[in-house]
């Protein structure tokens, strides 16, 4: 006998509901998309659990790339401004989305944290979505790229758990690979399981901690 309740198609309630929010979700992402291209803003958004290093990445990133492009952020939480003060910090504007029990940004409300910003004085934009790597993968925001950071410190079956949000991945940062040795973290595993789910999505061993990859994932970003 099997001890595994799997639920059906059409079994949840709000199936046809979600369907829908997912449908009308898709089309404000791609107006988000065409409007930010219109400004000539390049977008990621950036995906992980909390305490992945999501926020410390960001701040990496901006440190190394506020030369050269106009940099703002949109930082996803449930209440805090915790990730705002600490990106804006990079002398960057951002605008924070509460999201109160959701536990993802979508794009609406992406939307209108645009109609926050001055979208001529942009030239890159980076969302922090909210910590979590389940229902984020179901919201495409209107980005050009996503990125999933993970850290060694998840243990060995962070990637096998969460297949769908690889599968959404065009960049997965593996961070903390300083930490890597004392928690015992076998990296070509990661990768291993990372490529099973998809081939295509490029992989890079971080740290945010010492700098470690960071130039690897810019140009990854093609930035
Ligand atoms: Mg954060
Ligand atoms: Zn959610």
């Amino acid at each position: 006998m099997s001890n595994i309740v799997t639920a059906e198609e059409g079994e949840t309630y709000d199936l046809e509901l979600s369907k829908d929010l997912l449908k009308e979700n898709e089309k404000l992402a791609e107006r988000n998309n065409t409007l930010l291209r219109k400004h000539g803003i390049k977008t990621i958004d950036v995906m992980g659990s909390i305490g992945t290093g999501k926020t410390s990445l960001i701040g990496q990133l901006v440190e190394r790339l506020n030369k050269k492009y106009r940099i703002a952020a949109i930082a996803g939480d449930l209440t805090t401004t915790i990730d705002r003060d600490s990106i804006s910090k990079h002398g960057v504007e951002v605008v924070q989305i509460n999201t109160g029990k959701e536990c993802h940004l979508d794009s609406n409300l992406v939307r209108k944290a645009l109609l926050q910003l001055n979208l001529n004085e942009i030239d890159l934009l980076i969302i922090e979505n909210v910590g979590n790597l389940i229902c984020p993968t179901e919201f495409p925001l209107g980005s050009d790229k996503r990125i999933v950071v993970i850290s060694v410190t998840e243990g060995p079956n962070i990637v096998v758990k969460h297949p769908h949000v690889f599968m959404e991945a065009d960049i997965v940062a593996i961070n903390k690979i300083d930490l890597a040795n004392i928690v015992g973290a076998d990296i070509s595993l990661l990768k291993e399981q990372i490529h099973s789910i998809n081939q295509e999505t490029t992989v890079i061993n971080v740290s945010c901690k010492d700098g470690t990859g960071i130039p690897q994932l810019i140009k990854a970003l093609e930035l």
